[in-house]
Formats: structure tokens, sequence, C-alpha cells
């Protein structure tokens, strides 16, 4: 069966918000596609306009901005991989956007359309949790920011209104150069989805854990920050392992894993105290951060 749809390709973001404006929310965004087209081939009420993201400038690039790390929403994984600013700042990122598909995949993923995408075991989302990204995004009345905790509302759910795009990712100042880490557990080391994903950022001040982030993916309906686990290690001395197991003891009962064909819940929370552990002791053991 041929499904028909109109495809657009604006050169400038006011035009593709009043695109946007006109056709939702008959329309969808198209970034890199690896989301998207297996959606159109599977979904036999697709949309009537698809707009085409490449020609948009104001979703490009990563840049150093006076609030703070500003990654555009167009940028692939393999660009998060190989970018000096990512590297400098903020390495947990590159780690994450590595674990993501092939080389394929991630030369052609982006950053954006992952967080739109919004499954549960998404791998851009634990790292940019645990430094409270927060997201700007964009409609033709104007813009509006909020925390990445606040984007995600529930399995392939975004707090996006059908005619908004999202535009960056913003990694707030005071997070840039922290020691964070991230783990991801799947059935094998590539082209896997995540069984648990999990990061952690840390600041460390005279010897103990000024603050901490701990944010685990693919155990509950959205990526959650173990808010409980992170007050368990706030305070303690960074070589108080017993802090590290007993936060990692508690994060296990922040989630909500499920049993599915990939793994059982209960080998979801042994992964979920393993991945805790490891990325606190692992963001923990940098000493060139902050
Ligand atoms: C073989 C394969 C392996 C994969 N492995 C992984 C993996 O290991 N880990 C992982 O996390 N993901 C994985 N994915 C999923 C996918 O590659 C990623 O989620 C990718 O980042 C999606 O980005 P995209 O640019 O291709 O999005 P697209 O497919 O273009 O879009 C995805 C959705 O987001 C919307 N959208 C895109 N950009 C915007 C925007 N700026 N504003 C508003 N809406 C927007 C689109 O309308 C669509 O609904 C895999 C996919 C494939 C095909």
């Amino acid at each position: 069966m041929v499904r028909s749809f109109e495809y657009v390709v604006p050169g400038s973001l006011d035009e593709a918000l009043e695109t946007m404006k006109e056709h939702a929310p008959h329309l969808k965004p198209l970034a890199g596609g690896t989301d998207l087209l297996v959606e159109l081939k599977n979904n036999l009420n697709g949309p009537q306009v698809v707009m085409d993201l490449s020609g948009l400038p104001e979703l490009r690039g990563v840049e150093e901005t006076s609030a703070g790390l500003r990654i555009g929403a167009m940028v692939t994984h393999t660009e998060i991989e190989k970018d000096p600013l990512i590297a400098e700042h903020v390495p947990a990122m590159m780690a994450a956007a590595a674990t993501i598909g092939g080389v394929q995949t991630r030369n052609m993923g982006t950053i954006g359309g992952n967080l739109v995408t919004a499954v549960p075991s998404l791998d851009s989302g634990p790292v940019l949790l645990a430094l409270d990204a927060q997201v700007t995004v964009a409609a033709a009345g104007g813009k509006r920011q909020l925390p990445l905790t606040e984007f995600f509302v529930g399995p392939r759910q975004t707090a996006l209104a059908p005619d908004e795009l999202l535009v960056d990712i913003l990694i707030p100042t005071v997070m840039l150069g922290r020691r964070a880490s991230f783990r991801k557990f799947g059935l094998r080391k590539g082209q896997a989805l995540a069984l648990v994903n999990a990061a952690a950022s840390v600041a460390v001040e005279g010897g103990r854990i000024a603050e901490a982030r701990i944010a685990l993916g693919a155990v509950s309906p959205t990526v959650i920050r173990a808010m409980s686990a992170e007050r368990v290690v706030t305070g303690k001395q960074i070589n108080d392992a017993d802090a590290l197991r007993e936060a990692a003891e508690v994060a296990v009962t922040e989630a909500q894993p499920i049993d599915d064909f990939r793994a059982s819940a209960a080998y979801r929370r042994e992964l979920i105290a393993v991945g805790t552990f490891r990325v606190l002791e692992e963001a923990l053991a940098q000493t060139t951060a902050a």
C-alpha cells in the first residue's frame, strides 16, 4: 500500500515554525530519520506532511555560551563523539553517544531525535539528566526553556506541543567539567538497546561528595533521577565504599523495572545496583574534572 505525504524543507527556524503552525498535528519533523522512517513504514495513519530539519542552521552546532554548553537538536551522535567542547566539558556524553546503535545509526541519528522519541531506554537521557540539562523548545509564538526532567512525560511522550520543535539542549555552566560517568548494560556490547543504563555526576569538596546526581534509564516509564540514592552519598567521604553500596541498594527501590523479552525485572534490579555503584565509583575516580 502506498502512503503519500508532502515533503517540505524549510530554510530557517521561523519558516519551519510557521509550517508547523499551519499543519500541526498532521506534520512530523524529520531529523536523522532512524526512528521516524521505521514509524512511517509501520503506521497506516502517518503524517500528511514530513518536514526535513536539515536546512535549519539554528538547530546545529555545539557552542559555549554565558549560560553553559549549547548543543543543537540536530547534532548527531557521531558529532557528539568527536566534538572538542564536549570532550573538554562533558566527556560522559561521548561515552553515551558511542553506545548508540552502529556507526550508520550514529552518523544519521541526532540527539534531538533521541530525546523526542523518548523511549525509556534512550542512551542520551541519563547523562543529560545527571548534568541538570535544560531544553529549549520553540513554536511560532515564541520559545520556552524547561528542565529535561519535565520534558519526559511518559514512554514515547514528551512535553512538546504538536506545533513545537526541540531547538537545543543546554548543560548549565556549573555542570561543565563536573565528574560524570555513564554505563549501559545490553544483551551484547554493540547494537543493543539498554536493559539498564545509568549515569552519575558528583561535585567533590574537601574529600567529600558535596553534590550528587544519579540517573537511570530503561527501569521506569521515563528516565529517572534516583534522588534518595543521591541523598545517601551526599556529604560522604569520596572513598566511602559502604555509602556507594547503600546508594546502589536504595536506587533499586526507586525504579519500577519490568519483565520483558529482553530481561526479567529481577535481573534489571541487579543491574540497577551494579550500574549505580559503578557510575558513582567511576565519577569519583576522575581527578581532572571539577
Ligand atoms: C538500528 C538502530 C539501532 C538503534 N540503537 C539505539 C541505541 O542503542 N540507543 C538509543 O538510544 N537509540 C537507538 N536507536 C534509536 C535512534 O537511532 C535514536 O533515537 C536517534 O537518536 C533518533 O534520532 P533521529 O535524528 O534519527 O530522529 P528521527 O527519526 O528523525 O525523529 C525521531 C522523532 O523525533 C521527532 N523529532 C526529531 N527531531 C525533532 C526536533 N528537533 N523537534 C521536534 N521533534 C523532532 C520526529 O518527528 C520523530 O517523531 C536505534 C535505531 C536504530 C534504527
